[in-house]
């Protein structure tokens, strides 16, 4: 437990990315299927050198640009803020602790990311695997004491705790958690089957007790459990599959850093795009301040829940504005705690959540493990589905208080001293106003739709894959895009 991983200079699985997928799933992120209704307006011969402008510069933009870069384009990225990464922003706090307020973890099941790591040699640091306390209807109780459980639970449920648990569901329906991670998932009929039902009608349906559905909506969030099963189950399979969990020393934000720094003066910071034209075959991109960028291509990676700030001409398809009207995306207000030491650990109470409630403060994480500054305990909580609300209603300066203060109240004997806080609300941030989302319940056709290039505009974003919600995500999509620009774009040639 926290020890420092140099990662191996082989790539983590880079045959199994390598290897060309057959299916539905695998159409769905090459894009291929979707592609074909437009062919003429994205054919392109891969020797043809062509400009292209990314709007963005997360992880999806960062991907798309350096293996267009790569494959000989002439490549500019067009980012609204004045740093590199989108979600993936790491801040320090006192003490040189680090604050993830978006990405937090990766987990070694998401190939890409780690191809990244490997090839750019990021140091990783590893984190707990989770010995859950949860507080439930008025009742609590601790991982470690999972036979003696207060709540009405089956055979099952009592015996293997929650991550096992909910596997053992899935498995009853045929998923596992390597399956629906495979480029190739999911098939055509998997994809009819999933769209119209959710994460907890699925473990409902399994056999789950109303109980267990309950605890395990405080482990995962109201979103993992009424989120659609089509991105609900990747997201399970990197939540709970039984894979170590990392971060990068340092901060999570040194992978875009990586890739970032190989494509140097290409990036354009505070370039804030607010109009996309489209006239005889080629693009013209306008900035705030003033600024026009002309190219062949343009990849869109803005987020959908700020793309109405920007003038389409000529206007997005009418499926592209009813899935940007109807896509359902979380707030999340984020709060850090640090505290003399990590307390918690003589209770067996730790890990990714650390505590997972009904109560007014969700779940609590600990990341201490991965903090290399002396013995200090750190902490996250994370808010959301509504929950933030009054806790956002409050001045800046007290959420943070108000929030560990509540949580305390539940929980006197995890805290020793609390050194500091701080607070951050991904709603206050104007290049997204939103955290996490995509398509929901029988809106699969919205993943489709974004794999649909328009005109000489391709779209990329974690919210435009099954793995909505993961950086592993953003990358997929990201290629994605790139090879309906160029098939030739390699993944290859992403090395440091
Ligand atoms: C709270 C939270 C927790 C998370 N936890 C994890 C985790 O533990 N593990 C994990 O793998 N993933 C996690 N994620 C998800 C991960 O951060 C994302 O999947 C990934 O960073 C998304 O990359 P992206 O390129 O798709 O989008 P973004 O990172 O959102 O990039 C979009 C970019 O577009 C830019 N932009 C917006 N408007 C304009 C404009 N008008 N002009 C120019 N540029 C513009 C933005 O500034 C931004 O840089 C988390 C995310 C959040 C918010």
């Amino acid at each position: 437990m926290g020890e420092k991983i140099e990662p191996s200079t082989q790539g983590v699985s880079r045959r199994s990315i390598l290897k060309s997928a057959a299916g539905f799933g695998a159409l769905l992120a090459a894009g291929e299927m979707a592609a074909g209704a437009r062919a003429k307006a994205s054919d392109v011969q891969p020797a043809e050198r062509q400009s292209v402008i990314v709007l963005g510069a997360g992880m999806s933009g960062l991907v798309a640009g350096l293996l267009l870069h790569r494959a000989g384009h002439d490549v500019t990225i067009l980012e609204y803020q004045n740093r590199v990464g989108g979600r993936i922003w790491s801040q320090t706090m006192r003490n040189g602790l680090i604050a993830e307020h978006g990405a937090g973890h990766f987990k070694s099941n998401m190939p890409h990311v780690f191809d990244l790591i490997s090839r750019h040699k990021l140091p990783l640091v590893s984190l707990n695997a989770p010995l859950t306390r949860y507080q439930v209807d008025g009742k609590t109780a601790d991982s470690a004491s999972l036979f003696s459980w207060p709540w009405d639970l089956n055979a099952i449920e009592r015996r293997v705790g929650v991550p096992t648990a909910v596997i053992r569901y899935f498995l009853a329906h045929g998923f596992n958690m390597h399956s629906v991670l495979a480029d190739s998932w999911p098939s055509e009929e998997i994809f009819r089957r999933l769209d119209g039902i959710t994460i907890g009608e699925l473990l409902k349906t399994a056999g789950a007790s109303d109980a267990f559905i309950q605890i395990f909506q405080a482990h995962i969030g109201e979103g993992g459990v009424n989120i659609g099963a089509l991105s609900g189950l990747p997201n399970l399979a990197f939540h709970l599959s039984n894979e170590n969990s990392y971060r990068i020393a340092d901060g999570n934000q040194k992978l875009p850093a990586a890739l970032a720094a190989l494509l140097g003066d290409r990036i354009i910071l505070e370039a804030v795009v607010r109009r996309v034209a489209q006239r005889g075959g080629k693009t013209e991109v306008s900035t705030a301040d003033g600024k026009t960028f002309r190219a062949d291509r343009v990849v869109c990676t803005i987020p959908p829940t700020v793309l109405n700030e920007v003038d389409f001409q000529p206007a997005l398809s009418e499926a592209k504005l009813k899935s940007i009207s109807q896509m359902i995306w979380a707030k999340t207000l984020k709060v850090f705690v640090q505290t003399r030491t990590p307390s918690w650990m003589k209770r067996q109470v730790y890990g990714w959540p650390m505590v997972g409630s009904d109560r007014s403060w969700q779940r609590a994480f600990d990341v201490s493990d991965n903090q290399a500054a002396g013995g200090l305990g750190t902490v996250f909580f994370s808010l959301e589905g509504g929950a933030e609300e009054s806790f956002v209603a409050l001045p800046k300066s007290r959420r943070a208080t108000a929030v560990i203060e509540a949580f305390q109240t539940d929980n006197p004997d995890l805290f020793d001293e609390v050194l500091a806080s701080e607070s951050f609300y991904w709603g206050d941030e104007p290049w997204i106003r939103a955290s996490l989302g995509g398509p929901g319940v029988r809106q699969g056709w919205m993943y489709q739709e974004w794999a649909k290039p328009e005109g000489c505009i391709h779209f990329a974003g974690d919210w435009t894959t099954c793995k909505r919600g993961w950086t592993e995500g953003a990358i997929i999509s990201g290629i994605r895009a790139a090879r309906q620009i160029d098939p030739a774009a390699s993944w290859e040639s992403l090395g440091a």
